[in-house]
């Protein structure tokens, strides 16, 4: 049987802003829940606008090279799969925009204002997917030397430490996996563990340690970062001994987990301590016509594969709640 399904175009379809200035829905965050919200909105034929912060993707798009995402056999680069994500929202009429920061969301008449770089956006619907920011370790010298030796991004910044030696802190996939991605360039990776036992998933850890160009600290933590124009060494204590000790670096590479994007939501939608969304099962949140799907929903599990899970279920319900208003 020939297939006489209508072939869909594959150039992107040019949004149309909605024509009483009124978005059906708006999506804060352009990761992989945003995005998968956005291409089911779209295919839904609502007005949706999806807005990016920085770099579409999220911390997905900073990820050199993702194996666990269904249909890549090979695995694929973050930023590809990021972009892919975007043209395929694109296709469909979603409007993407570029955005410094969403400092506020309230209520009007029935709808809700998002305040973009000052300007005032409505729409009838929310779905909130702002992801999360890399967690510091609030150590002397850290600030201090972030982006001129401290980092937390390998691939932005791994190509600066060709021949060179580094420190990464943590024991998760982001701090295992990175460290790894950093041996490419560096000549020695050193990663500084509070435990003797990694986070990380079996299978980076047995490939870790079959890496001769990593090195091990266990229960250690960093103290300080020392230099001067640069870095030049990591301070560190035993945490069974209290012993100190040095590691001469040329830079430090910080995977100490992650806080949810939702400073701006305080007050907004419930949240639990650590600062999470917290929704039903549904994925509705505290307020009605607001949603939440992705990294910073309060859920157990942040990965690729489950964000664009939740980024479906979210869209298909707001789409659900748009029909009854
Ligand atoms: P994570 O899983 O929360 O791990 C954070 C690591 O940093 C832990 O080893 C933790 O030590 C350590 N740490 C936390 N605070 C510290 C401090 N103050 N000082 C020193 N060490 C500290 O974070 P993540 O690795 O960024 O991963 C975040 C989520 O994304 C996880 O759910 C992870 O599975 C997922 N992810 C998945 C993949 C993948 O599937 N390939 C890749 C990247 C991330 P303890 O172990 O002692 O707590």
């Amino acid at each position: 049987m020939p297939d006489e399904r209508p072939e869909e175009p594959m150039q992107p379809v040019e949004p149309t802003p909605p024509a009483d200035g009124v978005y059906d829905a708006i999506v804060i965050g352009a990761g992989p829940a945003g995005l998968t919200g956005g291409i089911y909105l779209a295919r839904a034929r609502r007005s949706v606008l999806v807005l990016e912060r920085a770099m579409a993707g999220g911390q997905m798009g900073l990820t050199e090279l993702i194996e666990n995402y269904p249909g890549f056999p090979e695995g694929i680069s973050g930023f590809e799969l990021a972009d892919r994500m975007k043209q395929q929202a694109g296709r469909f009429g979603a409007e993407l925009r570029e955005i410094t920061a969403v400092s506020e969301v309230r209520p009007a008449d029935g709808e809700h204002v998002v305040v973009v770089d000052g300007s005032e956006i409505t729409a009838r619907s929310i779905l909130l997917a702002p992801g999360v920011v890399p967690r510091t370790l609030d150590i002397p010298g850290e600030g201090e030397f972030f982006g001129r030796g401290v980092s937390s991004c390998a691939t932005c910044d791994g190509f600066l430490y060709r021949g060179k030696e580094v420190v990464v802190v943590g024991g998760g996939d982001t701090a295992v996996e990175e460290g790894m991605y950093l041996t490419k360039f560096a000549d020695k990776v050193t990663v500084i563990h509070r435990r003797d036992e990694l986070r990380a998933a079996r299978i980076i850890q047995e490939r870790a340690f079959a890496n001769g160009k990593m090195d091990w600290v266990w229960n250690a933590v960093p103290k300080r970062i020392l230099g001067e124009e640069a870095v030049h060494a990591v301070e560190y204590e035993d945490v069974k001994t209290g012993d100190v000790g040095q590691i001469a670096v040329n830079g430090v590479f910080i995977f100490v987990g992650q806080l949810p994007n939702t400073d701006f939501l305080q007050d907004v939608v419930k949240l639990d301590e650590a600062g999470y969304i917290v929704t039903d099962a549904l994925l509705r949140t505290s307020r009605m016509g607001l949603f939440a799907c992705g990294d910073a929903r309060a859920n157990y599990l942040k990965q690729i594969a489950h964000a664009v899970g939740e980024g479906a279920l979210a869209a298909v319900q707001m789409d659900k709640y748009l029909d009854t208003l």
